[in-house]
């Protein structure tokens, strides 16, 4: 039996083949649900706005194409569907009674530029699959406690307005009016997309939840990072997901002739902000907290200029808001202390801040049911260092997410891999910890 993986057609995919024969053998490709889930992510590849690539984005002619494409999937499941007031494509599998809560079961549609076929779509898909499968027990009489509505948000990645999550922010309810006003590249308003999209701007409220009705979230995702892979395993339990901190900070020294200027009357923006640079690396792997510094720019720099002003940024995360503003604190000390060692001065200018979200324990127990019923008795649980839909409803409704092993932890590229094994253990997963769910809602 030869495992190759899901998606082989790309180069980036071929090149990266001999970790690909490193993956241990799994079942059969195609097997089960997965055949018909991997073949729907290929089709829904095709819509793209970029003629060799995949994008697709808010409000646009890909937008639609990709809901007309999901709501015919989700009828062929027996699921009832509609468009919401943010474009969000919906699909209702009924509950026993006609007042009866509400899971959903979601993830995204859209894409960045450039994308793969898997992040966000594997979780439509996939969301798809397994209610068709509760809609044919409900067909043979045995309905959910809940009803079940499949989510197809067309607005995660915050492409084509800079906000990101825009179709699950106006499910929680916590859509903000400014956003109207955002414009896109052509400078076309978010207010205007949606109207020349068909929807009504001033109903966007209306897609909003309701918490009391609603029995909780669920998102399957590829990991998009290597930490499965590198354990040897198929599916990950995520336990949050990581809010961000990201700051600019300057340094001012003095410049100065590069030849005139002795090192001990040096004050040297960049060789301060190098150390600092350093520091705030080692901080972060020695707390486990995940930091980048993206950016560094010397000001006005010139080759024989002593560097008198520079900037850069950090970019912080880590599995809670604790861990997290614990490291920012020892990195500010630690840049403050470097900085006045060489008398320079140092301004840390914060621009952005969001809480990170909470996996709520019962879901998180009914995924980790359904990763056991897989065959894993020990799930590897983890943290998500990147932003998704869960995040927004984790502001109204209970959610847990449940993460499939992408191939090298490549993502937001053409490389994107996964492998049909572990889709179909993803689906079984989904089923089961939706059982659970039902079980104990019974
Ligand atoms: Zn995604």
């Amino acid at each position: 039996m030869t495992q190759t993986p899901a998606n082989s057609e790309t180069a980036g995919a071929r090149r990266r083949k001999t970790a690909v024969d490193a993956v241990p053998p799994g079942a059969e490709p195609g097997q089960g649900g997965a055949r018909r889930v991997m073949a729907r992510c290929d089709e829904v590849a095709l819509i793209s706005a970029m003629e060799h690539g995949i994008e697709r984005t808010y409000l646009t002619s890909q937008h639609k194409a990709h809901n007309r494409l999901a709501a015919q999937w989700m009828r062929s499941a027996g699921l009832q569907t509609r468009v919401d007031e943010a474009g969000t494509l919906r699909g209702r599998l009924p509950g026993a009674t006609p007042d009866a809560p509400v899971l959903y079961l979601g993830s995204h549609l859209d894409t960045v530029p450039d994308a793969g076929k898997y992040d966000g779509i594997l979780g439509v898909t996939a969301a798809i699959e397994v209610a068709s499968r509760f809609a044919e027990r409900a067909q043979a009489g045995e309905p959910l406690p809940f009803a079940l509505e499949v989510l197809a948000f067309g607005d995660e990645e915050g492409v084509r307005f800079g906000a990101t999550l825009l179709g699950s922010r106006a499910m929680a309810g916590t859509w903000d009016p400014d956003w109207f006003e955002l414009k896109d590249a052509r400078g076309v308003t978010l207010r205007e997309a949606m109207e020349e999209f068909g929807l009504d701007p001033d109903r966007v409220y209306d897609a909003a939840i309701d918490p009391e009705q609603t029995v909780g979230y669920l998102e399957a995702h590829i990991e998009q990072g290597p930490y499965l892979q590198d354990a040897d395993k198929a599916l990950g339990l995520v336990t949050s997901i990581a809010g961000a901190r990201r700051l600019t900070v300057t340094v001012i020294g003095e410049a100065g002739h590069a030849g005139g200027t002795p090192y001990g009357r040096r004050r040297d923006a960049l060789i301060g902000s190098s150390h600092a640079v350093i520091a705030i690396d080692r901080i972060g792997q020695e707390r486990g907290v995940i930091v980048t510094v993206g950016e560094l720019t010397v000001v006005d720099g010139a080759i024989n200029v002593v560097p008198g002003r520079v900037e850069f940024t950090i970019d912080l995360r880590a599995a809670t808001d604790e861990d997290r503003d614990a490291a920012y604190d020892e990195m500010i000390a630690e840049l403050q202390s470097i900085c006045l060692d060489r008398d320079l001065q140092v301004t840390v200018h914060e621009h952005h801040r969001a809480p990170g979200a909470l996996c709520d324990p019962e879901l998180m127990e009914a995924v980790r049911e359904g990763i056991v019923a897989t065959g894993d008795e020990e799930p590897m649980s983890l943290y998500s260092k990147a932003g998704h839909d869960a995040m927004a409803i984790a502001e109204v409704a209970p959610m847990a997410m449940l993460f499939t092993r992408c191939l090298d932890g490549i993502s937001h590229n053409p490389g994107e891999s996964v492998r049909h094994d572990d889709v179909d253990r993803a689906l079984d997963a989904l089923e089961t910890a939706i059982r659970r769910i039902a079980r104990n809602a019974a």
